[in-house]
């Protein structure tokens, strides 16, 4: 890893000025080259079993590829438990292989790309650091409402004191006005809210641990990703995403945001609505065919009591203007 040259000089990171590979971006060859042909990606996080909001997402961008003839990615996001989980990483890849899901080339796992995130953060700064807590943060305006994120004031921007010992610094990118981040969305539609307005100088590293937000640019990026599709509680950092594109020189990709699964009560799906983990109903004797046709159903591409056994069998059903732009509300029943 010669290229890597960030944190060699401080003790515990420090991206408070430009870094020497600023101008001299390394050049690799991709992870793979694709050849133009559109990518796209499952990425799980082995933090949680895959349940099925995660499955309803990973099958729009699963079909939205093999419809047209394009490459499907697999990476793990691993990036918070790197050392723990093992088995689950490897039962998340046996959940999907037992739905049906099939990727291109090898695996990507973020556990193994750290240098990559740090020279990206060597080319990103100058960086400042931070040493609000959450609390402070809270403190300084009104809580956010719900899918919307934490804003940041830039309090430590202007911060003359000297860094309270012993703690961890939060680095934080200072906004520009040619930061802007806006897009339009190939599914919610056009995002009129500016990455500064959203999150204000969000986080890239905590000490020298690298932010999902800047990795998860790094890996689509240099994986050849064309297209991503993941659940629209993503949307408001997708501005601060699309900032970091543009200051590393690289196109930001298609976003589709899908509404996520919810309860009854109108919360994301989670333990307390009951078992929706795709082990719990396979244990319960519950075909693949039976949980994708039910998912399916959701999504416009059966007809209500149509069901398929495989998942290659809704290739040809598959359309992303049939997909409900509200929240789908789950209920067993819908199996
Ligand atoms: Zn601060």
């Amino acid at each position: 890893m010669g290229a890597v040259t960030v944190g060699e000089s401080a003790t515990s990171g420090d991206f408070s000025s430009a870094s020497p590979v600023q101008d001299q971006p390394v050049v690799r060859p991709r992870l793979e080259s694709v050849g133009g042909r559109p990518c796209g990606r499952l990425a799980p996080s082995p933090t949680g079993a895959l349940h099925l909001g995660n499955i309803r997402t990973f099958m729009v961008a699963w079909l939205q590829m093999r419809a047209c003839g394009g490459t499907v990615r697999l990476r793990i996001e691993d990036l918070d438990h790197p050392k723990h989980k093992a088995g689950a990483a490897d039962a998340l890849i046996e959940d999907l292989r037992w739905l049906g899901f099939d990727w291109d080339g090898p695996i990507v796992k973020q556990s193994d790309r750290l240098p990559y995130y740090k020279e990206a953060l060597g080319r990103l700064a100058p960086l400042y650091p931070c040493f609000c807590s959450r609390a402070d943060i809270q403190g300084a305006q009104s809580a956010p409402h719900p899918g919307e994120v934490l804003r940041y004031p830039g309090t430590c921007r202007r911060r003359v004191d000297p860094a309270p010992e012993g703690r961890i610094p939060a680095w934080r990118l200072p906004l520009g006005p040619e930061d802007d981040g806006r897009y339009v969305d190939a599914f919610a539609g056009p995002q009129t809210k500016t990455a500064d307005a959203l999150t204000g100088d969000f986080v890239l590293a905590r000490g020298e641990d690298p932010a999902y937000v800047l990795a998860v640019v790094v890996d689509d990026h240099e994986m050849g990703i064309t297209d991503i599709v993941r659940g629209d509680d993503i949307l408001p950092v997708t501005p601060a995403q699309n900032v970091l594109y543009r200051r590393l020189g690289w196109t930001p990709p298609t976003y589709w945001h899908i509404p996520l699964v919810v309860g009854p009560d109108g919360l994301r799906l989670a333990k307390r609505h009951g078992d929706t983990r795709v082990s719990a109903y396979r244990a319960a004797g519950v075909t693949p065919g039976r949980i994708l046709s039910a998912l399916a159903r959701t999504c416009g591409w059966l007809a209500p009591g149509e069901s398929v056994s495989s998942l290659a069998d809704l290739i040809p059903r598959f359309s992303s203007d049939t997909i409900p732009h509200t929240p789908l509300v789950w209920h067993d029943s819908l199996l």
